[in-house]
């Protein structure tokens, strides 16, 4: 069985492409969710999840996209105003969800292909008292990198809870949930860990549900007590996406295989790959600063003239799906997304296919 994509094609920086054998695995048979081929199939997923959390707390598991536990997070946060660090339309994403949850939200907002500096972090959070930090590790509008262990030791130094949204990190870049201490962090199916979208993982510390079982107006959906309560009991509050978790066994297993450290170098060497075709591109370049570039999806800037939205047109017709930038960036740069199930030897074929259409420009 092949356990990666030596052959890819679709490099969209979500959802990403996922390989038949992962397909296949969604038509088997209903079994009822309460019952116990269901426990047998969320503990196999546990202990897979725990090995990509790098964590033995329970990985909780949402059927919803990856928002639904960025809105769970700030549901189930101390109550209080909210810090967020923005630099790109998910960590907008994020402050957006705190102010509809009815949260007394600070920005402190960096250009797009920026992180905030730690020295803001550090200022804001010493100038008055914030219940939680929402930051995003990978911005995947951007390809911008920010030190999340380093955001969450300066919140817990404030007394703030750290919300971190590692959607196009987690399963791609090194992350040690529990060495690091991270309060709470998340990710989606469709990004780097290759599966179809529809489920959300993430893993709050047992001092961040200790103090969110005291949290008023948590709903009831989004409850991450509700949801550890349940995992605890391998099972989920409501009835699960359980095509999606069929999926999710299959790929966690192949995940397992090739282990999550092999599986973070393999993100870093196509990380590369993209930035040194952008450096023997004249005019061509990467948006984010040399040193916070995330491993899973780079947006590369365009010369002058040139349009990021018509290369990814023109790349379809090479057969290659790569993504507009994003938002404002949409002609100045586009994004390829080189994370999941994707290999050195495909990155490579896409790079050529846009190769063919630069110079036929
Ligand atoms: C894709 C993405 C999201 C949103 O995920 P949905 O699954 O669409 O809810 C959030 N944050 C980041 C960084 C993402 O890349």
């Amino acid at each position: 069985m092949t356990r990666l994509l030596e052959d890819g094609h679709f490099f969209l920086p979500g959802p990403t492409e996922v390989r038949p054998e992962i397909l296949a695995a969604m038509t088997r048979p209903m079994i009822p969710h309460r019952g116990e081929a269901f426990e047998r199939l969320f503990a196999g997923i546990q202990a897979g999840l725990k090995l990509v959390f790098r964590t033995t707390r329970p990985v909780l598991v949402s059927s919803s996209s990856a928002t639904g536990l960025m809105e769970a997070g700030v549901r189930c946060a101390p109550s209080g105003a909210i810090l967020s660090l923005v630099n790109g339309a998910f960590s907008e994403r994020f402050a957006h969800v705190a102010r509809a949850c009815g949260r007394t939200v600070e920005v402190l907002e960096v250009p797009l292909g920026e992180t905030v500096p730690l020295e803001q972090v550090e200022a804001a959070l010493r100038a008055k008292p914030f219940a939680a930090v929402t930051v995003v590790h990978s911005e995947t509008s951007t390809g911008a990198l920010t030190d999340i262990r380093a955001v969450q030791e300066l919140a817990r130094r404030h007394g703030a809870m750290c919300l971190i949204d590692s959607v196009t990190g987690m399963a791609a870049t090194p992350i040690e949930t529990e060495a690091w201490d991270l309060d709470y962090i998340f990710t989606g199916s469709q990004k780097a860990l290759a599966l179809p979208p529809g489920l959300a993982f993430g893993t709050a510390s047992a001092a961040f549900l200790a103090q969110a079982r005291s949290t008023g107006g948590r709903g009831l959906y989004f409850d991450l007590v509700e949801f550890e309560a349940f995992a605890k009991k391998d099972q989920t509050p409501n009835t699960p996406a359980i095509s999606l978790l069929f999926a999710t066994e299959a790929q966690l297993a192949a995940v397992t295989a090739e282990g999550i450290e092999s599986r973070w170098a393999r993100h870093a060497a196509m990380a590369a790959l993209v930035r040194s075709w952008a450096s023997e591109h004249p005019g061509y370049g990467i948006l984010a600063a040399a040193g916070s570039r995330a491993d899973t999806v780079t947006a590369v800037t365009v010369p002058e003239g040139t349009s990021g939205k018509e290369i990814a047109a023109r790349v379809e017709a090479e057969g290659y799906v790569i993504a507009p930038g994003y938002g404002k960036l949409r002609e100045r740069t586009f994004r390829i997304g080189h994370m999941g199930d994707h290999t050195v030897r495909g990155l490579t074929g896409c790079l050529a296919a846009i190769d063919r259409i630069l110079i036929a420009r």
